[in-house]
């Protein structure tokens, strides 16, 4: 019933709020992560985009204006990831906090010990589990700019798909897969790409990808996530098993576009 009453009201949204597809043009044009969209991907990109500017509450901290530029670079960025998931993969948060660049965070974290570190920190993205999500702009524009389009580096995909894998509970690597999708071999490949990132780091070698993705299985899913759409070739040489299952998640193949 719930998910009807969802879908009428967006049904409803679009009608009177669907962005004009000019009104698109030159975001999606900028982004290097959105060429090769067919005209098909386009149309339901732009229904997302118009769905999350009328849902999504834009929080830039105080002091901070927020251009709706800035607003349309983020919510194209946080849209092409749900692009064939749908928009109910973003139902559980509202607010997107924007910090002009990096910020400091208090946090508190257990070890595998069980031991309690705080401290300070500086960051340039958080997804707070049912909270909000928090960018740095100045690294939402970095990201979209070629060089770092090359490595692999967006910060709204990243932060995304942490959204994405809490979708079932805490992030862990592990969200919610598809019917038809292999948990067994989720895992595998997975595990195997985290263990080779850390067998490398360990042996004092540089890694093939962002070092992150060797903190937790979280950040590796997260950080594949982000080179799966703006770098996809060179995950897929790399750890081409690891770019099947992305692919099967997100139901694209951002390396055919
Ligand atoms: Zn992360």
């Amino acid at each position: 019933m719930f998910a009807w009453w969802r879908r009428r009201r967006r049904e409803r949204l679009l009608r009177a709020y669907r962005l004009p597809a000019s009104h698109l043009a030159a975001t999606i044009a900028s982004l290097p992560c959105c060429r090769g969209l067919d005209t098909a991907e386009q149309e339901r990109l732009r229904d997302l985009v118009s769905l999350f500017l009328a849902e999504k509450a834009f929080e830039p901290v105080e002091g901070f204006v927020c251009t709706e530029a800035d607003r349309l670079a983020i919510a194209v960025q946080a849209c092409l990831p749900i692009l064939e998931l749908g928009f109910d993969w973003y139902d559980e948060w509202v607010s997107v906090v924007v910090y002009p660049n990096e910020f400091l965070v208090d946090y508190e974290e257990m070890d595998e010990a069980g031991v309690v570190h705080a401290g300070r920190d500086l960051r340039i993205g958080e997804a707070w589990d049912y909270g909000p999500l928090v960018l740095s702009l100045e690294d939402v524009h970095a990201s979209t700019r070629q060089n770092h389009h090359e490595d692999g580096y967006n910060v709204v995909m990243h932060e995304c798909a942490h959204k994405l894998d809490m979708c079932n509970g805490d992030a862990n690597g592990f969200p919610p897969l598809h019917r038809g999708m292999s948990r067994r071999a989720w895992t595998r490949a997975f595990s195997e790409a985290f263990a080779d990132m850390n067998r490398r780091l360990d042996a004092g070698q540089e890694t093939p990808l962002d070092s992150y993705a060797a903190e937790s299985p979280a950040e590796c899913f997260a950080v594949f996530s982000e080179y799966f759409f703006v770098a996809p070739q060179v995950l897929n040489d790399v750890y081409p098993a690891v770019y099947t299952q992305l692919r099967q998640f997100y139901r694209q193949d951002p390396g055919r576009r």
